[in-house]
């Protein structure tokens, strides 16, 4: 097998970066490579129109070469490094090609993971993954604010790329990290894992990029296979499927119930915390602003990661208290005529869409669907189903849902046709609702079909509540 990445030195090495991407890793690691002396080259299959805004982003670092708008497999044949960006699949030819002239793959975080000296507390999972990487950084924050001269790191499949400012991070620092099967997938090969690794849960995801579903969740073991004694692996005691994850570190669950002895559990409204002799009781319901219990079991494995590290009840409630929901993940966008319009565009999994339809109390029309990851969506019919009052079908699965939804017998929920456009969608649901009513954007598929990507659609329809709430005269929110 070819090293992951052979050598420290990269000046005047030919290091091709494979594919900028949405969410700032091929822009952190061009950054690091320029400023490192490396020759760098930028391939994307993308033109340069629709990378102008990251291209942008480099004027003070450009790369020396742009292949845009397509791959040329001599680039990548003759390069001393290829650094792929996590979502381009394994068995792309112009890899192989790469593999096949010797040349060693690596990505943008494995290059951070080499570099960075402070310990890292690694948050993945099939939902969740961003609010608690989010709610673990907002605590250390508060926490180390009174430490002087620490700091703590936000980064990863969050949106941000750690590997430009790495040599800034010092050893008595932390790092969150926010870690995508993809990136593990990378990790894997280096034989590492988070100091302080959380699961939130687990359940079939991305089956169109993961050979198989064991493949899927081998890559999210990484997480807990190379832990040492010393680290602390922070999983979810209501997951079946994770409970059974085993680490050589010290195993630390969070739970919804009492059940069997979690390290952190919720009673409503109390999380319950045992630390050592001593239990404590938070009023954990009261300082989180967020819907739903997902949030809770989400802010649970949160505060158990960040009291590993030493944070104290005072850093929790500040951090928790003061955490404003991340966009796109059941954001309330405004109420118009007596309706609540809520943006959960980031929800891309079925069990995202459950959770969220679990949130409100009152009637919800939603707006579902979206490209086909090829996961099963009979879970999620069931419970659109059960709780909505009406659903408008968006995207390539819209066909399959009508079908499941039409099939399950005596439901009150009103099921619309395939629609051709986010605002065919959104007129039918906004026809549907009443006062009173919730209208929820919560796909529970991804955006690749009509969007760029979730925060597109999420912003397309904030639009739509934008012009819906001038047509109806109503002062936003
Ligand atoms: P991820 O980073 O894993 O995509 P986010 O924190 O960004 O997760 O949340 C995305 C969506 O997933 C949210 O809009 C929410 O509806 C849903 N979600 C969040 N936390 C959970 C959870 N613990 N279990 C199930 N669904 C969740």
């Amino acid at each position: 097998m070819i090293p992951d990445h052979p050598f420290d030195d990269y000046r005047g090495r030919r290091v091709l970066v494979m594919g900028l991407g949405s969410f700032g890793g091929g822009i952190g690691a061009v950054r690091f490579l320029v400023s490192r002396g490396a020759s760098v080259t930028v391939t994307d299959r993308r033109s340069s129109e629709t990378l102008a805004e990251a291209l942008n982003e480099l004027k003070d670092t450009p790369p020396d070469r742009l292949v845009l708008g397509q791959h040329r497999e001599d680039d990548f044949t003759s390069a001393d490094l290829v650094v792929v960006n996590p979502a381009v699949k394994r068995d792309c030819p112009y890899l192989n090609a790469a593999l096949g002239a010797g040349v060693p793959l690596t990505s943008e975080m494995n290059l951070f993971w080499k570099w960075n000296r402070a310990p890292v507390i690694g948050v993945t999972g099939s939902n969740g993954k961003s609010t608690t990487t989010a709610l673990i950084y907002a605590i250390l924050e508060k926490f180390l604010s009174s430490q002087s001269g620490r700091r703590v790191w936000l980064g990863g499949n969050i949106g941000k790329s750690l590997l430009p400012q790495v040599d800034q991070i010092r050893p008595t620092d932390l790092v969150v990290l926010e870690l995508s099967s993809f990136q593990l997938t990378d990790l894997d090969r280096l034989q590492v894992s988070p100091h302080v690794a959380v699961i939130t849960n687990f359940a079939p995801n991305h089956l169109d990029w993961h050979p198989g579903l064991d493949h899927y969740r081998s890559a999210k073991q990484t997480m807990l296979r190379w832990q040492g004694e010393s680290d602390v692996a922070v999983v979810n005691g209501d997951d079946l499927d994770v409970k059974q994850w085993g680490t050589r570190g010290i195993r630390r669950e969070f739970s919804l119930q009492q059940g069997d002895s979690p390290a952190i559990y919720y009673e409503h409204p109390m999380a319950v915390v045992r630390s050592g002799n001593s239990v404590m009781r938070w009023p954990l319901r009261e300082w989180l602003t967020l819907p739903g219990d997902h949030n809770v079991a989400n802010a649970l494995a949160a505060i158990t990661a960040a009291i590993t590290m030493g944070a104290n009840e005072t850093s929790v409630r500040e951090g928790i208290s003061s955490y404003k929901p991340l966009p796109h993940r059941l954001q309330l966008i405004a109420e118009v005529e007596g309706r609540k319009f809520y943006n959960d565009s980031l929800a891309t999994t079925p069990e995202s869409t459950e959770v969220a339809l679990r949130a409100f109390d009152e009637p919800i029309v939603l707006l579902a669907g979206g490209y086909d990851k090829q996961v099963d969506l009979s879970g999620m019919s069931a419970a659109i189903a059960a709780r909505a009052k009406a659903v408008s079908l968006m995207g390539q699965t819209a066909a399959p849902l009508n079908s499941l939804l039409n099939a399950v017998p005596s439901t009150m929920c009103i099921v619309s046709e395939p629609q051709s456009s986010l605002e065919a969608a959104f007129e039918w649901a906004v026809g549907q609702s009443a006062p009173g009513d919730i209208v929820l954007l919560s796909p529970g598929c991804a955006s690749y079909d009509w969007f760029r990507n979730f925060a597109d659609r999420g912003d397309q329809f904030t639009g739509l509540v934008r012009q819906f709430a001038v047509r109806a005269g109503a002062m936003m929110s």
